[in-house]
């Protein structure tokens, strides 16, 4: 199998999979007992929680585990949001992540002024128009740090900037950078950051909500004293443990993994635009997650190709996995500028810790013939010669 779409999620590095199965055999213990097997639990997951916050740079108690990014990002925004209710604006872009756009269709039921930012066709956020939207009645601010279908990544120091001038929260949501490239909660200058396990090869099902200390938030999940009563409920233990080796391993062998990660997916870039004609990048050459490639196949449906190269065992996304099952176009590439048409031939590639060399070798084999015969199929390649 060649996996190519790891920014939907990631398999269980090995090593995870050993630390959790060895946690599930030997460690039952509510964290919340007094006495030894509990404290244990506790102690573990204190052990995650430093690992997690070592990696962002922030403080133990400035980590706050949630059920996903999902959630990580429903907190943030519902929980300053709530925390400040005669602030009654909100600004995200247009390409953010469903999680943080369905909770900005939200609060617009609920009667807050949200802005949504466009962005040029390399996915960059206008920050003329950001500048413009902040207002003194303007309570926080959510801007990707990196998007899942470009990979494009934002300039959230400049975004803190202009939040900060005028006294509003920033929040990032992190997902896709966190592991990819190197995050430092105080160099970004955010007051809330978002992470989740499963892109990072952890399990699924947990993630983090970074909040910096002296923040405005209301609790998320009102019960017990978890989370420094921010988020009740017994905790993942497993999830906990699972999430906190992943970010250790991304700690000890990152460095290699983002080199080699990034001259593979330089090597399937040439590939493509050397072996296929009528291919278009979307995203941004340079301010990019590397290992993130997105290509409109001009004339083709995307999912014609995705299918057959799953045929082949090749398996790659037509955009963000939870639209994936969605008549309509992907939001991102609207906001960029692709016609319907165009958006519908594009294919996101996106490269892990596994992949290896040969793995190109074989998608730059494989994909410029399937791409030519459904060209030819449907009459196109006659148009190509
Ligand atoms: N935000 C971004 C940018 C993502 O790519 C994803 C996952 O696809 C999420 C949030 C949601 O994370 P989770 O799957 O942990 O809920």
């Amino acid at each position: 199998m060649i996996y190519l779409d790891n920014n939907a999620t990631t398999p269980l590095d090995p090593k995870v999979q050993i630390r959790m199965t060895e946690f599930l055999k030997e460690y039952f213990g509510n964290p919340s007992s007094l006495y030894p097997i509990g404290r244990a639990v506790k102690e573990i997951i204190t052990e995650s929680r430093d690992a997690i916050a070592g990696a962002l740079g922030a403080k133990r108690t400035e980590i706050i585990f949630t059920g996903s990014g999902t959630e990580a990002d429903n907190f943030a925004i519902l929980g300053v949001m709530d925390a400040m209710p005669e602030k009654k604006e909100f600004i995200t872009s247009t390409i953010e992540h469903p999680a943080v756009l369905e909770t900005a269709h939200y609060l617009e039921k609920k009667g807050v002024k949200v802005t949504f930012i466009p962005v040029d066709n390399t996915g960059l956020i206008d920050m003329d128009r950001l500048q413009k939207a902040i207002s003194d009645n303007t309570a926080l601010i959510s801007i990707m740090h990196a998007n899942n279908e470009l990979g494009t990544i934002q300039p959230i120091q400049e975004v803190v900037k202009m939040g900060k001038e005028k006294g509003v929260l920033v929040h990032t949501d992190a997902v896709q950078t966190f592991g990819k490239i190197d995050l430092n909660v105080d160099d970004l200058g955010v007051d809330l950051l978002s992470v989740s396990a499963h892109k990072i090869y952890g399990p699924k099902g947990i993630g983090a909500l970074y909040v910096r200390k002296g923040t405005n938030i209301m609790p998320f999940i009102h019960g017990g004293h978890q989370e420094g009563l921010m988020r009740a409920g017994t905790e993942n233990t497993i999830g906990i443990v699972g999430f906190g080796e992943a970010v250790k391993i991304v700690q000890e062998k990152g460095e290699k993994d983002k080199k080699r990660i990034a001259k593979l997916a330089d090597m399937m870039k040439k590939g493509i635009e050397e072996k296929i004609p009528r291919v278009k990048f979307n995203g941004h050459e340079t301010d990019r997650i590397m290992g993130t490639l997105n290509y409109s196949f001009l004339g083709l449906e995307a999912e014609a190709i995705l299918l057959a190269l799953a045929t082949k065992d090749i398996y790659v996304s037509t955009g963000s996995a939870c639209s994936e099952d969605s008549e309509e176009v992907s939001h991102v590439l609207s906001a960029i500028g692709l016609k319907p048409e165009i958006a519908r031939s594009s294919l996101r590639i996106s490269l892990g810790r596994f992949n290896k060399e040969e793995d190109i070798h074989v998608v730059l084999r494989e994909l410029p013939e399937i791409v030519r015969k459904l060209r030819e199929i449907s009459g196109l390649e006659i148009r190509d010669a």
